[in-house]
């Protein structure tokens, strides 16, 4: 391995990916802050109880994927592998609660340690948003919807399904997980490792895992679904009345789960078919029981995070680079004034460069691929007479403008 190289599954971001990301992630925070979402911030690393409690110790998250290190004070450090535990135990720190509901936008860098290939990372970017303090089905439904607008808006609605299924309330869980364990110990013969470690902590994970031998049994095991008591029937019937309300189409997916003991109620995934094997775009759901499980007094929440590298996959196309304006000035003199013209372009709110050195046919070619508008050019001959040339670019044709109309001249390409 060479130290030149970037560490596996991390990527430097260049600039038309860069702008193609930060364009999703704008997107993201536009739309959330229109349904009322604050944007915030919770830091990279966080003690790693913060996640192993939360995540809990049956999640391939906690077992697997997290960048845990002791730092030099001797503690337990995690780089965030998502957002929501950050954001709980934020809510939790500043005694938010006072406050509810908050709603909450949150981007940046998140870490996993996984298997790197097209669409799985491990450094990689998410959005996210949170409702935090709504124990009722408006809040799913909202969420969703912010999620589905967004989507729409990026342009990639079209290429994505959303399932959606319910996990319903403690009660039809814990009934139905007593159901799903007795299936499961008649086929323990077949299930792997992993779901064997996993069949009395967090039985129900085993519907999200991508052994052969484990989907073979799930595909005949009972359903949460056909569990529902009154109370968990009601409630997701009220968040698809909702959906269908705003015309979101879902596809209910009875083995979608969030396999996490906090979670509860909706769970909900975006998923496509046009990136190979990383389908997930976009998943969500509600935990009435994570800040209880954090140590902290119960609050209902819910939410999603999407994967901004996925998500601009899908886009393809960076947005264009604003219009740039070149300065090329020609002799000493010229260079002076060129100077000042240049930097009073940009104080007029331009995107400008100077056009350093070499001869002119080589300037204006370096100005060309750099994807220039105009390039103003000032000789020695626009200097006697106060001018500069203006070159579009596009048709090659060249005006002299006065040096102090050139703000206004060029105000087009702002
Ligand atoms: P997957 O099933 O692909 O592993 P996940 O269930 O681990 O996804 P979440 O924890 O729900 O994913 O994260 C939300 C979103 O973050 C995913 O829908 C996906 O778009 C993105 N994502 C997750 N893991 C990665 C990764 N390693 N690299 C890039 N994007 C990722
Ligand atoms: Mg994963």
């Amino acid at each position: 391995m060479s130290s030149l190289q970037p560490v596996r599954g991390t990527h430097d971001i260049l600039p038309d990916d860069f702008r193609l990301q930060k364009s999703v992630a704008d997107c993201a925070a536009e739309i959330a802050g229109r349904y009322g979402f604050k944007e915030i911030t919770p830091p990279v690393f966080e003690f790693t109880e913060v996640f192993a409690r939360t995540l809990g110790d049956t999640s391939d998250i906690v077992t697997k994927e997290m960048y845990t290190f002791e730092d030099r004070g001797g503690d337990s450090i995690t780089l965030r592998p998502e957002f929501t535990a950050g954001i709980a135990r934020a809510f939790m720190s500043n005694g938010l609660a006072q406050e509810i509901p908050c709603k909450f936008f949150c981007r940046g860098p998140v870490f996993r340690h996984e298997r790197p290939q097209k669409g799985r990372l491990r450094q990689f970017h998410q959005v996210d948003v949170e409702i935090i303090g709504v124990p009722g089905p408006l809040a799913d439904i909202e969420v969703i919807a912010v999620g589905a607008h967004f989507l729409e808006t990026l342009g990639v609605l079209g290429d994505a399904v959303l399932q959606l299924n319910t996990l319903g309330d403690t009660e039809s869980r814990l009934a139905y997980r007593e159901k799903l364990i007795g299936y499961l110990e008649g086929h323990k013969g077949d299930l792997s490792e992993d779901s064997l470690a996993r069949l009395q902590k967090n039985p129900l994970r085993i519907f999200d895992s991508k052994d052969h031998g484990d989907q073979a049994v799930m595909a005949d095991a009972p359903l949460l679904g056909d569990h529902l008591n009154d109370h968990s029937n009601e409630f997701f019937t009220h968040v698809r009345d909702g959906l269908d309300a705003l015309g979101i189409a879902y596809e209910i997916n009875s083995r979608l789960v969030r396999g996490l003991d906090y979670y509860c109620h909706t769970a909900f995934e975006f998923v496509t078919d046009t990136l190979g094997a990383q389908g997930a775009v976009l998943a969500g759901g509600r935990y009435d029981g994570l800040m209880e499980q954090m140590g902290g007094r119960a609050m209902p929440g819910i939410g999603w995070a999407a994967g901004v590298e996925r998500l601009s996959m899908m886009v393809g196309e960076a947005p264009a680079a604003p219009n740039l304006i070149v300065v090329i000035p020609l002799g000493d003199v010229a260079e002076r004034e060129g100077l000042k013209v240049t930097q009073q372009l940009r104080h007029a709110g331009l995107v400008v460069e100077m056009g350093y050195s070499g001869n002119m046919k080589k300037r204006i070619n370096r100005a060309n691929k750099a994807g220039a508008g105009a390039v103003v050019i000032i000789g020695e001959d626009e200097l006697t007479k106060g001018v500069a040339t203006v070159r579009n670019m596009e048709t090659g044709e060249q005006t002299e403008i006065a040096l102090d109309a050139l703000v206004d001249h060029l105000a087009a390409y702002r």
